[in-house]
Parts: structure tokens; C-alpha cells; sequence
């Protein structure tokens, strides 16, 4: 227990210590902020002395002029007060700010760079939790929640030494009471509050239903499954009236309570000091600084409380944060950079010795079991199998997306574990098999591998990838916008598009991942022409669905179960390979 108790102490103070090291830039601010903090409460502090000035010396004396000289000094408080709050909300705010941007920042610059199996063994969804609701609730905290806290803790020493220098034997009276007063609220409000936040996680859930449900709108209507869904959100919305019901009825009391027992409270005192004031042992403004201070006490006591929980909260956050700034890549550039590819000079020949691999999540099963195999620089080398073979998978290998549990993959010769990420990945461009669009333009999405690329090489890729036509008919051309908000494209046009995009980055080995089957056969054909030009130099590696494809490859490679079963050309696996002709009896229809 203890050896825990521990552990979790140095885990909180070591998400503490990283936290403060997003603040530390900001020192300046810091001061301003805690200055004019400090100042305000002061100020408010002080208007409590400007009203006992105003009714005693202005009120009870019947002196015009001193009334005016009190209301005088009651104005300047004021004014200073509104000044000080100003600062004091815009640098506290200011850093709040300040600082969960470049939490923000840092937290996506760091996951940017981790490999895709980290995103399969984390949700992605808790993820995106993360790096936006706790990096808010960072913001609220520490913009507002730690102000507040600091605020109300200098006006409760404030208010307090304030309340005995006025009057003592009233003080001791208000220390009793506060806790009487102060508790039941505190705990009415800490129900509230946690109530809200589960009704607010309810509106998520409507929110979430709603999205899934309009987001994929036509499978709905094309099963007629409106009514059951009519009947599941109702479910979903009713659940979230049930828990705001409670929480409003909770509020409602909440509010009752405190009207009473706060009022009530003044109103016993005024009784108490109202008789000392009428006995002439205080005087008018001194019960009225008193009452004053009072409230000041017991609402700095509320705030206080109020906020330790929020406190707590951001603490739980922060250490969520700096959990996903320190998760590890398992996919890094080699420290010592032992080898150097330039680009230009690759050759582009792959090497596969032994190569074993599971996917992190389904680590029983082998995804690529025990295969070799090695491709020529220059060489086009179609890769055939059923769906599941591993074809995929061995893309993802050659890219390191994942590193292989045992064998080795090279490039020219060279362990890809040798090469800088970045070198690496320089050699491929990679169609997969769900082409990926971004927001933006389609010239965005076309240079997206080549942002500095001309509008000449844009259409030549275009054009070479038979988009070019498609693209001039859009709109705006290629200043049309995709995605969210902007224009849909067809299944052939994203590939077209993500074909455009790979031929810019003129790499030299072209891996394409059925990139071509949402083509028609004659585009099919076309881009298979334009492709061969292009591809003369390169290495082209081709998972491929069709014929034409396929007899157009150097050689083929027939993957079965992560396994390669044979390796050849058509004619040749054709006579030798039952899997293969079985394949391509199907596949292809082929009568050969
Ligand atoms: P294909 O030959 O159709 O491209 P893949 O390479 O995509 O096949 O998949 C090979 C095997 O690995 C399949 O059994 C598939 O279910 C599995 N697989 C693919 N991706 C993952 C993943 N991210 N996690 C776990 N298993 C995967
Ligand atoms: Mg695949």
C-alpha cells in the first residue's frame, strides 16, 4: 500500500514537473498575472473600508462634503478595481492560453510521429479525448480555476484579519456560523456539479448518435431503419432528460439552501450587531464593512472548495497528457545514423530474407510467414492472392509502418533499420488501397508529397493518371475544394487522384495496392499505358486484381496465407502452380 502510495505520489509529481515546464517561458506573464491578482483582491478587500467610510462619515454625520469625499474614495476603489480585474482576466486567461497551445501543439506534434501500431493498440477516438477535452480542461484550470483559487485564498486571510480588526466578539459569532452556513452548500454544490457532468456526457452520447446516424445516411434509409433508430435515439434523449431532471431538481434546492441559509445568516448578524450599533458600541459602517467581510469569507471559503475539485480534475488530465507525450515509437530512426541513401542514386531492389510478422493485435496469427523474396531495381513484380493473403501487410513492411518479429527487409542492399525514417520512406510512393483525400484543394491533394511542384508538373501527373480530364470539369478546377464541405469524387476518381499524387514524388519504388479497382477496364487500360512510360526506371511493386495487369508485370509472386508459393511468369505459373491457375481461373476468368 504504501510502496503504491508512492508510486502514484512520484507519477503526479513528475506529470507537475512537466506541466510547470510549459509554464517556465511564460514567467513574465506570470508575474503580471499574479500582480494584478494580488492587487484586485486587495482592492476588494479594501472596498469594505470604503463603505464603512461612506456611512459613517457621510450617512451619520449629515455632511454633505465628507459624504462626497467618502463617495470620492468609494469611486476610486472602483475604478482601480475594474483596471486590476482587466489585467488580471487577461493575463491569467493569457497563460491559460499560452500554455495549452503549446500543449496542444507538442502533444500532436509528438503523435504525428508515432508508428500506426501505437493508434491500433490505443483508440484512436480516447486519443482525440485527449488531446481535446483534457487539454480544455487544462485550459479552465489553469485560466480560471487556479486564479480563482489564489484570489479567493488572499481575500480569505484578507477577510478574516479584516473582520477581527473590526470587531471581535462579531467575528467570533461569523467563525462559528461559517461552517454551518458554508458546508451544506459545498456539499449540495459538489452533487450538482458532478451531476452536470454526467448529463453533459449523455448530450455527447446524443451528439455522437445523431453523427453516426446522419453521417451514414443512405444505409439507413436503403434498410429502411429509420424506425428503430427514431426509437434508440429517443431511448438516448430520455436518458439525458432523466439525468438533467435530477440535476435541475438538485440545483433547485441547491439555490433554496442557499438563499436561506446565506440571508439568514446576515440577518442574524445584522440582529447582533444591529443591537450593538444601536447600544453604540459600533458604529453603522462598521457593521456594514463587517457584513461585507463576512460574505467576502464565506464565498472565498465556497470558491476555495469549489475549485480543489477542479484542481484534482487537471491533475488526472495533465497526467494523461504527459502519458501521450512519453509513449514511445517503436518505429525510430537508427540512433547513430549508420547509412546513408540518397535518393537519387537508389536503384530501388528489395530484399525480403525470412521474413516473419504479426500484427500487434492479432499477435497468434502470422500475417507474413517465413517469405523471401527479392526484387531487381527496375523490376515490376505484380503480387497476386486472395483477399487477407498478406499483400497489404508487405507493403507496410517495406514502409516500416511495422518492423518484421524476426527476418530483415533491404533496400539496395541496406537494412531498412539502418536508413533514417525519412530517407527511407523518400524511396516509396505508396497508392493504397483506400486512397486518402485531405481537406483542401485537389491540387492540395495532388503536391501533397511535393508541395513546391508546378502547375506544369501537376497536370502532366494529372494527365498521366487520367485525372486531368475529370479535374477540368470540376468547378474550380483544381482549386476545387474536397472533403468535408466540399465536393464528393467517385471510388475511380480518389484513385485517380492518389495516382496523380504518387507519380509527382517521382520515387523510385511505386508500390500500388489495388489501385486501380474501382477503375473501369478501359481507364484501366489507359493508366496502364501511361503508367509503363513512367515506370521504366522504377521498381514497381503491384498488388493486382486484373489480367491486363498482371501480364504486364515482369514477374508474378503468388501469396497465400502470408506465405509466397510461387514466383514467376504467367505462362509459367499457369502450367506449374495449381494455386495460381485456380486463382486466375476465378479472378481473371481467364481460360489460359
Ligand atoms: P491483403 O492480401 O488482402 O492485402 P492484408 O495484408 O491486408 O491482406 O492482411 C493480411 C492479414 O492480416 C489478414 O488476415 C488481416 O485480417 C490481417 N490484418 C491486416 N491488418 C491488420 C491489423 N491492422 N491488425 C490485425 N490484423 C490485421
Ligand atoms: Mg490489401
Amino acid at each position: 500500500m504504501e510502496k503504491v502510495r508512492s508510486i502514484l505520489k512520484i507519477k503526479s509529481n513528475h506529470s507537475l514537473i512537466i506541466g510547470s515546464s510549459f509554464i517556465k517561458p511564460y514567467r513574465k506573464e506570470v508575474i503580471f498575472a499574479m500582480l494584478a491578482l494580488l492587487f484586485t483582491a486587495g482592492i476588494t478587500l479594501s472596498i469594505g473600508q470604503g463603505v464603512r467610510l461612506m456611512i459613517d462619515d457621510g450617512f451619520a454625520t449629515q455632511s454633505v462634503k465628507l459624504l462626497e469625499r467618502s463617495i470620492i474614495f468609494f469611486f476610486i476603489l472602483v475604478a482601480a478595481l475594474s483596471i486590476g480585474t482587466f489585467a488580471r482576466y487577461y493575463w491569467v486567461s493569457w497563460v491559460g492560453e499560452r500554455v495549452v497551445t503549446d500543449i496542444r501543439k507538442r502533444v500532436f506534434d509528438h503523435l504525428i510521429n508515432l508508428s500506426p501500431g501505437f493508434f491500433e493498440t490505443n483508440r484512436g477516438l480516447e486519443i482525440q479525448s485527449r488531446m481535446t477535452v483534457d487539454t480544455t480542461l487544462l485550459q479552465s484550470v489553469i485560466g480560471s480555476s487556479v486564479s480563482i483559487a489564489l484570489r479567493n485564498m488572499i481575500m480569505l486571510i484578507g477577510g478574516i484579519i479584516w473582520l477581527f480588526i473590526t470587531n471581535a466578539k462579531l467575528t467570533g459569532i461569523v467563525m462559528s456560523a461559517v461552517p454551518l452556513v458554508v458546508a451544506p452548500i459545498i456539499f449540495f454544490g459538489r452533487h450538482v456539479r458532478g451531476l452536470s457532468r454526467q448529463s453533459q456526457d449523455r448530450i455527447a452520447d446524443v451528439g455522437s448518435y445523431v453523427g453516426e446516424v446522419l453521417g451514414n445516411i443512405k444505409t439507413v434509409q436503403a434498410y429502411n431503419h429509420q424506425e428503430q433508430d427514431k426509437v434508440k435515439f429517443a431511448g438516448v434523449a430520455e436518458e439525458a432528460f432523466d439525468v438533467a431532471k435530477h440535476r435541475i431538481k438538485h440545483r433547485a434546492w441547491l439555490i433554496a439552501v442557499v438563499i436561506l441559509l446565506v440571508l439568514g445568516a446576515i440577518g442574524f448578524m445584522l440582529w447582533v450587531g444591529g443591537t450593538d450599533v444601536i447600544e453604540g458600541k459600533i458604529s453603522g459602517g462598521e457593521l456594514a464593512a463587517f457584513v461585507f467581510y463576512s460574505i467576502i469569507v464565506g464565498s472565498a471559503i465556497g470558491s476555495v472548495s469549489e475549485v480543489i475539485g477542479e484542481l484534482q480534475r487537471a491533475a488526472g488530465a495533465m497526467e494523461r497528457i504527459v502519458e501521450l507525450l512519453e509513449s514511445k515509437s517503436s518505429i525510430v530512426s537508427p540512433v547513430e545514423m549508420i547509412k546513408f541513401l540518397p535518393v537519387k542514386l537508389v536503384k530501388g531492389s528489395i530484399e525480403l530474407k525470412s521474413v516473419n510478422f504479426s500484427y500487434p493485435l492479432r499477435i497468434e496469427v502470422k500475417a507474413i510467414d517465413d517469405l523471401s523474396l527479392y526484387v531487381k531495381g527496375g523490376e515490376t513484380l505484380a503480387l497476386v492472392g486472395s483477399s487477407g493473403a498478406g499483400k497489404s501487410t508487405l507493403f507496410d513492411l517495406m514502409l516500416r509502418f511495422f518492423d518484421p518479429q524476426s527476418g530483415k527487409i533491404s533496400i539496395d542492399g541496406i537494412d531498412v533499420r539502418d536508413l533514417d525514417l525519412k530517407d527511407l520512406r523518400r524511396c516509396f510512393a505508396l497508392v493504397s488501397q483506400q486512397p486518402a483525400l485531405f481537406y483542401g484543394t485537389v491540387k492540395d491533394n495532388i503536391s501533397y508529397g511535393k508541395p513546391e511542384a508546378s502547375m506544369d508538373e501537376l497536370i502532366a501527373v494529372a494527365k498521366a493518371a487520367h485525372a486531368h480530364e475529370f479535374i477540368s470539369k470540376l468547378p474550380d478546377g483544381y482549386q476545387s475544394r474536397l472533403g468535408d464541405g466540399g465536393i464528393g469524387l467517385s471510388g475511380g476518381q480518389k484513385q485517380r487522384l492518389a495516382i496523380a499524387r504518387a507519380l509527382l514524388i517521382d520515387a523510385p519504388i511505386l508500390l500500388l495496392d489495388e489501385a486501380t479497382s474501382a477503375l473501369d477496364a478501359e481507364s484501366e487500360f489507359l493508366i496502364q499505358e501511361a503508367l509503363e512510360k513512367l515506370m521504366e526506371n522504377k521498381t514497381t511493386i503491384v498488388i493486382a486484381h486484373r489480367l491486363a495487369t498482371v501480364m504486364n508485370a515482369d514477374r508474378i509472386a503468388v501469396i497465400n496465407e502470408g506465405k509466397l508459393m510461387a514466383i514467376g511468369r504467367h505462362e509459367e505459373l499457369i502450367e506449374t502452380n495449381e494455386i495460381y491457375t485456380r486463382f486466375a481461373k476465378l479472378q481473371f476468368g481467364s481460360s489460359v
